[in-house]
């Protein structure tokens, strides 16, 4: 049988819909407008293209949204600097500096000068240890993202087997860490498990972030498994595939994401989300859950 589609294209416009109203309603009740800083360094191509897609984003949404861009050759200090204006700035309320950034700036140095509390890309040491302990903070967009899919197509966490293929900081450890606190068991694999195919095939919910294509073949999944794919592989003939077989493991699963139209619009869709709950706070209202 064929799996049923999981639209991450419908889904985070239905989310983008709801946080435009939220946003009309935060106006009206406190006077209070989310506004996130984007920082660019230098021009990577790929960089300049996310950070429009943000800005159409707070735009779409009536967010308000400041854009700055330092030259490639901008050195650490002068980069730490904006970030301190940044995080003394009364009317921003989540700073997003857009990753990588040139080698004579060291990352982690750069996302633990952000303050927690505006850190809507959820990478800061704070957040990663509320996201541990389980409290309030901000949760990293793209793992946000595939809870959300999977909440709002109804996939029973609780209880479920859940695995992971992949560990990184960005995506597999956080992702683990989200389910668990959906009270799903949870598997974590990596390029050294031993038998993939033999673990794979113990989930209700296989979550797949390797960035190789064709990591999850059919016979490595059960009858009726609900697979996110958070792979983005460009082939040599151009194709955009995911890390899944997506063709045959379709045929065995309840539900999977596509790629492209699955996991991919929902991360622009959570920094937003996690840019109106930030302003939520600073207004003193309830946030969203
Ligand atoms: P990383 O390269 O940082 O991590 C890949 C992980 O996969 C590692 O933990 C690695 O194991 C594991 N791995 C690699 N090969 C295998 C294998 N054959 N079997 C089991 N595990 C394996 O990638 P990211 O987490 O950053 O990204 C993963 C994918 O998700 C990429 O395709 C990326 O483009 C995509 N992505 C998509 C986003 C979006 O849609 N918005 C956002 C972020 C990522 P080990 O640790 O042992 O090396």
């Amino acid at each position: 049988m064929a799996a049923k589609i999981i639209d991450g294209k419908a889904i985070s416009a239905q989310i983008r819909a709801e946080l435009a109203e939220e946003v009309k309603k935060l106006q009206q009740e406190t006077s209070v407008t989310p506004g996130l800083a984007v920082v660019l360094v230098g021009d990577n191509p790929a960089s300049k293209v996310y950070v429009g897609q943000k800005e159409k984003a707070c735009e779409e949404l009536g967010l308000v949204s400041k854009k700055y861009v330092l030259p490639g050759d901008a050195s650490e200090k002068e980069l730490l600097d904006l970030v301190e204006q940044l995080n003394n700035d009364p009317e921003i309320d989540g700073i997003l500096v857009q990753l990588p950034l040139p080698k004579q700036i060291d990352e982690n140095k750069v996302i633990a000068a952000i303050h927690p509390d505006k850190d809507v890309d959820g990478f800061h040491p704070v957040n990663v240890g509320r996201l541990v302990i389980g409290t309030e903070g901000f949760k990293p967009c793209t793992p946000y993202g595939v809870i959300h899919l999977l909440k709002r197509s109804d996939v029973q966490l609780t209880g479920a087997e859940a695995v992971v293929v992949g560990r990184s900081n960005i995506v597999g450890k956080p992702v683990a860490l989200m389910l668990l606190q959906e009270n799903a068991t949870i598997t974590v694999c990596h390029s050294k498990t031993k038998d993939l195919g033999e673990v794979c095939r113990r989930a209700d919910v296989l979550v797949v972030a390797t960035g190789r294509p064709k990591t999850v073949t059919a016979d490595m999944v059960k009858d009726g498994v609900v697979v996110i794919d958070v792979g983005v592989n460009r082939l040599e003939n151009g194709k955009l595939v995911g890390d899944v077989d997506f063709d045959a493991v379709s045929q065995k699963a309840s539900a999977i994401t596509p790629v492209p139209g699955g996991v991919g619009p929902m991360t622009i869709a959570m920094l937003m989300y996690n840019t109106v709950n930030s302003a939520k706070r600073r207004a003193g209202v309830p946030v969203m859950a």
